[in-house]
């Protein structure tokens, strides 16, 4: 048995291209082998591309780039030839560039949400301070 990535023959394990929580089973045509490096690959790569597909959808600039840059830097330590040079998986994060991950920008509705908020709070405080005064004169 070859890892279908690198072609190499240690620790081989059987990845499923379906996630069994997704519905994906363990029939033949839903299974591979990669080695263990190659596997680990694949799984980063899935998570960071999950991550960077929901930035997208929030429209979050800074935060794309930063998943984009990730994956970028993840696949370019781990072809299929330097796994077969190496024999391990070298996480994006040894490569320091790869750490600063910039602050969500609140999406419109979010920032009308915590507008409403604040004042709602400004509000209360507000009250709370007016029944306070009340009470000293009473
Ligand atoms: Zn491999
Ligand atoms: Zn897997």
């Amino acid at each position: 048995m070859n890892c279908i990535r690198c072609g190499r023959k240690e620790k081989i394990e059987r990845h499923h291209i379906k996630q069994r929580i997704y519905g994906g089973d363990d029939s033949d045509e839903n299974l591979e082998n990669r080695c263990q490096p190659c596997h680990k690959y694949e799984h980063t790569l899935r998570a960071l591309t999950a991550s960077l597909e929901y930035e997208k959808q929030r429209g979050q600039t800074d935060r794309i780039a930063c998943y984009q840059h990730r994956i970028d830097v993840l696949t370019e330590l781990n072809t299929p030839e330097l796994i077969r040079e190496r024999g391990t998986y070298l996480s994006y994060w040894t490569d320091r560039t790869t750490r600063y991950l910039p602050r969500r920008i609140p999406t419109k509705e979010e920032a009308e949400e915590q507008q409403r908020f604040d004042s709602l709070l400004a509000e209360a405080m507000a009250n709370q301070w007016g029944n306070y005064l009340e009470g000293l004169k009473g």
